[in-house]
């Protein structure tokens, strides 16, 4: 595709960078037989290579409007055109550029303002987000199956001991998650204890700073994330850990985009680039220690599994962060599958749940479309459990459906 940008909307480096994708774009169309939102629409402009479009008019001077901003809006970010696209065009790349630069040059409405504001009041501190969910949950057994099903009943914790390993890695809490579901990282740290691996925790937890990038509120995530790296950086310099693990997927893809949203800033280029080639998701170590030696991980995994029925069938619904965003395809399957679980099958696995960060709050039209699509696909599998690798997905999936969703590692202990 040729390319006219216009040298001062962009800094020297994002121009040099979106030119280089957009002409990477052959124009083909593949990458809309497989966009959530193109299936829905039928509308160009809301398939990638309609956007991609969008975004180089906007790059070459012409006006972007509210419009525009709404085709760009109602993308997922799910990475899907990414894993399809024979040309390697890296689209959440561009679609990142060109949001940042819409955000400069078009409003939004009043509404969308104190929408997003709130989402990320709400979201970014602890004590309120606790004590509207502790009263969401205290109220919750009176409500209509429908608002019930929104709203996470209060988890009793899992004991945990903390054991000493020679193998460490940095366990990062992020923000909410330990708040809605807290047995899902203690299931992290008893799995990979029962692997001999120990999970260190830093000092402070916080938010991955996606929240605020899909919010469009750019200062504010890059303030989270260079906090986030100052936190983290004495457990990476002293090399006391091995690797950096979220058990949120969407998190997890965050902090490998580290390196790319601070490819400029002189002082954190580098410890972001050292801190997104560190980031592994747990299913990598889990998988990896499973292809050394099948054996004894499988026998290490199944240590207190000794009276707990095993050959449960389950539908495992892979997040786009996980299968497209960090390209980790068929690797949880297999694991379960080791520790006795049949994993069914299902249609449009490739396809996203809707979830997508805040996109079931902004876009909740599209969203709903989306989550009735995947629960009627993976309802015909009828499984007894529905299994993901995000929180995200977890509780957007439970939301339409009375079978139990579990994150993967609850299934291992
Ligand atoms: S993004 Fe890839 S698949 Fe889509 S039109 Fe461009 S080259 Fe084709
Ligand atoms: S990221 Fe997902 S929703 Fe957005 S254009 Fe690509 S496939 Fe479509």
């Amino acid at each position: 595709m040729k390319t006219n940008l216009i040298s001062d909307i962009l800094s020297a480096h994002d121009t040099e960078q979106a030119n280089r994708i957009l002409r990477s774009c052959v124009h083909c169309g593949f990458c809309n037989a497989t966009c959530p939102t193109y299936q829905i629409r039928g509308d160009e402009l809301d398939g990638p290579r309609g956007r991609i479009y969008l975004i180089k008019q906007m790059l070459e001077g012409e006006t972007p409007s509210r419009k525009t901003q709404l085709h760009l809006d109602r993308c997922l970010t799910c990475r899907n055109c990414e894993s399809t696209c024979p040309s390697g065009v890296e689209y959440s790349h561009l679609l990142n550029i060109g949001r940042s630069v819409i955000n400069e040059k078009v409003s939004r409405s009043l509404f969308q303002r104190l929408l997003h504001f709130s989402l990320r009041k709400l979201f970014l501190s602890k004590h309120l987000f606790s004590l509207l969910l502790g009263s969401g949950q205290l109220v919750r057994p009176l409500m209509p199956t429908s608002i019930k099903r929104s709203i996470p009943a209060k988890q009793k914790k899992l004991p945990f001991e903390k054991k000493s390993h020679r193998k460490k890695i940095l366990l990062i809490a992020g923000c909410v998650q330990s708040d809605l579901q807290p047995n899902i990282d203690i299931a992290a740290k008893l799995v990979f204890d029962k692997l001999n691996i120990e999970c260190v925790e830093p000092a402070s937890a916080g938010c991955c700073g996606s929240l605020s990038h899909h919010l469009n509120a750019e200062e504010e995530a890059i303030h989270i994330i260079k906090t986030n790296i100052d936190h983290w950086w004495p457990s990476i310099k002293s090399r006391t850990v091995e690797a950096i693990c979220m058990t949120a997927s969407g998190c997890g893809v965050a902090i490998k985009e580290y390196e790319q949203l601070l490819a400029d800033d002189k002082d954190y280029a580098d410890k972001a680039r050292t801190i997104s080639a560190l980031y592994k998701d747990p299913a990598e170590i889990v998988a990896q220690l499973l292809n050394n030696d099948k054996q004894t991980t499988t026998k290490l995994l199944s240590r207190q599994q000794d009276n707990k029925p095993v050959n449960k069938n389950i539908a495992f619904h892979p997040p786009c962060t996980l299968q497209h965003g960090m390209q980790l395809k068929n690797v949880i399957e297999p694991i379960l599958e080791a520790c006795g679980y049949t994993v069914q099958n299902f249609t449009d696995k490739h396809l996203c749940c809707g979830s997508a960060g805040t996109y079931s709050i902004t876009q909740r039209k599209l969203s709903q479309q989306l989550l009735s699509n995947k629960l009627n696909n993976i309802e015909k599998a009828e499984p007894d459990v529905i299994v993901t690798a995000n929180i995200g997905c977890q509780l957007h999936l439970q939301s339409g459906t009375e079978t139990p969703v579990k994150h993967w590692l609850e299934l291992l202990l």
